[in-house]
């Protein structure tokens, strides 16, 4: 089969790979139909996350057809049309007990890797580095999924691709940011980044009853999107971010900030130049910038929820801020399958639309070209979908 391969730092490959075939009872083998790049992939084509191999299989949103199953799985049948969400658990363990999904504790091979880095290892992810399970990702056109009993989720033949694709992770992941912010009436809440995931949020907040949804980006089309949605917008090139969102709530801040850019912010000035200095100098591993500013804007006691992607240790976050101010800080990987069937029920009564932010449909052949158009953010690219029989 074909599929997309991380050969490398900027380097992405279209390679022709052995089929996957089941290897545990509760494995499923998907016919790709439709498959998508995210933000978060681009940590791994820019290097930022440890643990990739020359060859790996990148994907991580992705749906099609069931056309095997393990004969533990009891629930699906060759066919069914599924959505896989992007983090991988077994549903029984502790932490899938409590609904925290995107830490199970049996799924991810790998976890001493993880437990280095971090303390203790999350669940394993598609796609997402040997030191998050290595597994093979979505980005192909078959791909196993683990514990298929559990994740995958049944979608109704009247839905298109397109508009259930997103289930798989941005869509979730907005939610749950938004989620994580505790809206109460009348809440003003900030969104740094109107990338994929930062649109998704911008929606969510709204829908649980933001009063206002103030939008911060620097890329006309995607403030244009999140102004569609209902956001006032600011261009963080043409003004003071923090003296904005001061003027704009009587000098208290926002109620919740969401960073929905990560460890890849982008910064002008001296506070861009450090993080890019430490960085290469490996001082540093991510570039906070945009978590240090939605720390400072947070009004006292109110709610940090943090989306973006980060990945080690990080420098200068005004941690005193957040004792001293009373922040909340929220964030993870997102428990996808707890908000999978409730978000379809809301796609397919209308409340949620998902395509609006597709702005780019390839084949699979097209994706190495595609990572750098998206990473560049040319050709006003928010969202690409790949079709791989295409
Ligand atoms: P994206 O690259 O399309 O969007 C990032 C946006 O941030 C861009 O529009 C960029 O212009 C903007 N940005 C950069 N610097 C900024 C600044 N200083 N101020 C304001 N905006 C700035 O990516 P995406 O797909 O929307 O993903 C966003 C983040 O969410 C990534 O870090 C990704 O890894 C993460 N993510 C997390 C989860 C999760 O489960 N927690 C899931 C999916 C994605
Ligand atoms: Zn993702
Ligand atoms: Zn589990």
């Amino acid at each position: 089969m074909k599929a997309v391969c991380w050969q490398g730092i900027h380097e992405v490959g279209v390679e022709e790979v052995p089929d996957p075939h089941l290897i545990n009872p509760r494995d499923a083998i998907i016919k790709v139909t439709s498959t998508a790049i995210c933000g978060s992939d681009l940590h791994l084509y820019d290097g930022y996350i440890p643990g990739m191999y020359r060859g790996d299989i990148l994907g991580h949103e992705f749906m099609g057809e069931v056309v095997e199953v393990g004969e533990g799985v009891g629930n699906l049948a060759v066919g069914d049309r599924v959505v896989v969400p992007f983090p991988i658990a077994c549903g029984n363990c502790f932490f899938c007990s409590r609904e925290l999904y995107s830490l199970c504790e049996n799924s991810n091979p790998n976890a001493h890797l993880a437990e280095k880095l971090w303390g203790h290892s999350p669940a394993g992810l598609f796609g997402y580095s040997h030191m998050l399970g290595g597994y093979a990702g979505g980005q192909a056109q078959y791909v196993r999924v683990p514990f298929a009993d559990i994740g995958p989720l049944k979608v109704p033949a009247a839905l298109s691709d397109e508009q259930v694709l997103f289930l798989s992770d941005i869509l979730p992941t907005g939610y749950m940011a938004a989620e994580n912010c505790n809206i109460q009436a009348g809440d003003t809440v900030a969104v740094w980044g109107c990338g994929p995931v930062g649109q998704f949020a911008i929606k969510s907040a709204l829908l649980m009853g933001a009063e206002r949804v103030i939008a911060i980006d620097r890329f006309p089309e995607r403030l244009r999107m999140a102004q569609h949605s209902g956001a006032i917008t600011l261009d963080y090139e043409s003004l003071d971010v923090q003296e904005a969102l001061k003027d704009l709530t009587a000098g208290r801040g926002p109620d919740a900030c969401i960073d929905a850019v990560g460890m890849e912010a982008h910064m002008p000035g001296i506070h861009g130049a450090y993080d890019r200095v430490k960085t290469t100098l490996r001082l540093e591993t991510d570039r906070p910038g945009v978590l240090r500013q939605a720390i400072m804007a947070c009004r006292n006691g109110g709610t940090l929820s943090v989306p973006g992607v980060y990945g080690g240790v990080i420098d200068k976050v005004p941690f005193g801020a957040i004792v001293n101010r009373a922040i909340t800080v929220r964030s993870g990987q997102t428990h996808c399958h707890r908000y999978m069937r409730p978000l379809l029920e809301r796609i397919e009564k209308g409340e949620i639309e998902a395509t609006s932010i597709i702005t780019h449909r390839i084949s699979l052949d097209d994706v190495p070209g595609a990572y750098q158009m998206f990473r560049d953010k040319q050709d006003q690219c928010v969202k690409v979908v790949v079709q791989p029989w295409q």
